[in-house]
């Protein structure tokens, strides 16, 4: 299963990543991107095209 990682010493807090994601994986959590729907990750990596700051990675997961 992948799911995408945010660093949060990188992260902006901008919001974009949350828009980009179809979905509705990510939303931003004490001011930081974070995956609240990680299960609906299909690892399309739009997040991590979007990221101004390269905020995000993604890993694979069995
Ligand atoms: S796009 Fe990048 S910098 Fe902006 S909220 Fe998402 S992870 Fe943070
Ligand atoms: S890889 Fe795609 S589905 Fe997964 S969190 Fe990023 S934008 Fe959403």
């Amino acid at each position: 299963m992948p799911r995408p990682i945010i660093n949060a010493d990188e992260c902006s807090a901008c919001g974009i990543c949350v828009d980009a994601c179809e979905q509705g994986v990510l939303d931003i959590v004490n001011n930081v991107a974070a995956p609240v729907n990680e299960d609906a990750c299909n690892a399309c990596g739009d997040c991590m095209e979007e990221c101004p700051m390269g905020a995000i990675d993604e890993i694979e997961e069995d």
